[in-house]
């Protein structure tokens, strides 16, 4: 028995889940919930609910039966030609900052290169920040080599994208050619759910919030209001609590949006492949982060940051207020 179907058979089909599923919560639909999409793997079909999934896993944090939703989904997915080729760019961020531009009409540059003589810590900015942020990356640089660090800024794909549509062998040769290259370094991720996924494949990163705040590095105070986004992943680690911490250390203002765990929409790469559905999700969400009161919102994903500029919002990450 496969993996998948194995952790299948634990799901009792209670439904705690269901609430918590964006894809059902905007389709009312159990082919786009996690008890549909479980089914279809124990039925053996070949479901369309598995190509919506946004693989945010919040049906695993609500599952009081433990069913590890994620590991069904990545032993159950199958990839198509279309996402295989997104993977291939994602390896090259460099290649994928006009796709991305003409695609999504998003501002893109080309990653910083960056390194300092015997670096002593890493910078990960993730696939897409490389290119939607630089200047987030820039900034970095800035702040560490302020503080004395010898710094090396690698820009590749942590493999997360590959595992959420079925690539998991893939993902999984990421993750080792990272550590090879991560070992004796310190490294820092300015994307949380790189930083979540390569925590959880055994790699000794922190995310950007955690390292400040663990090391207690310096802090400017900033005067400005914001509302704050938990990327899923990061959640379903327990890392997105430094977010808020390092935030409220800041100074900022922050005011509270409706549910801010709730997925932004973006679904990995349900916002370039599925757009009805992510649209969907990212209203669902503006709605919600509208009840703050304000349209800047703390994102420190950047599939998130995507989704949020999308919905006409003003994305920022901890790291540009430094
Ligand atoms: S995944 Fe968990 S919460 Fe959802 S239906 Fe199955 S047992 Fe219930
Ligand atoms: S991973 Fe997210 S979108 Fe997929 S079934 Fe679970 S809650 Fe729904």
């Amino acid at each position: 028995m496969g993996m998948g179907l194995e952790e299948a058979l634990k799901c009792v089909h209670c439904g705690f889940c269901l609430e918590s599923c964006p894809t059902y919560v905007v389709t009312r639909s159990e082919i786009h919930s996690p008890r549909g999409r479980i089914t279809a793997v124990k039925l053996g079909i070949d479901s369309e609910g598995l190509k919506t999934c946004m693989f945010c896993r919040k049906c695993e944090i609500a599952c009081p039966s433990g069913v590890k939703y994620s590991e069904i989904f990545v032993n159950s997915r199958k990839s198509n030609p279309l996402e295989r080729s997104m993977l291939r760019l994602l390896e090259k961020p460099s290649s994928l900052a006009l796709p991305l531009k003409i695609g999504m009409g998003v501002e893109t540059s080309l990653p910083l290169e960056y390194r300092d003589q015997n670096e002593d810590l890493i910078i990960f900015p993730g696939c897409l920040t490389s290119v939607i942020s630089r200047s987030s990356v820039e900034k970095a640089v800035k702040y560490f080599k302020g503080l004395g660090y010898n710094v090396k800024v690698i820009n590749t794909c942590c493999g997360l994208a590959h595992s959420h549509v079925g690539e998991n062998k893939r993902a999984m040769d990421i993750v080792q050619k990272l550590r090879e290259e991560f070992k004796g370094k310190t490294v820092v991720s300015l994307s949380s759910n790189c930083s979540a996924f390569m925590k959880e494949n055994g790699l000794d990163v922190y995310d950007f919030p955690e390292f400040v705040l663990s090391k207690n590095l310096p802090l400017p105070k900033v005067n400005e209001k914001v509302t704050i986004h938990y990327p899923c992943h990061a959640h379903v680690v327990g890392i997105e609590g430094y977010i808020r911490k390092m935030a409220e250390k800041l100074g900022l203002t922050i005011m509270d949006s409706d549910d801010p765990y709730f997925e932004c929409g973006a679904g990995g790469s349900q916002i370039f492949f599925n757009k009805q559905i992510s649209s969907d999700v990212m209203s669902r969400k503006k709605e919600k982060v509208m009840k703050s009161g304000v349209n800047t919102v703390i994102s420190t994903n950047p599939s998130c940051t995507l989704a949020f500029i999308k919905m006409g919002l003003k994305p920022i990450h901890l790291v540009d207020l430094l």
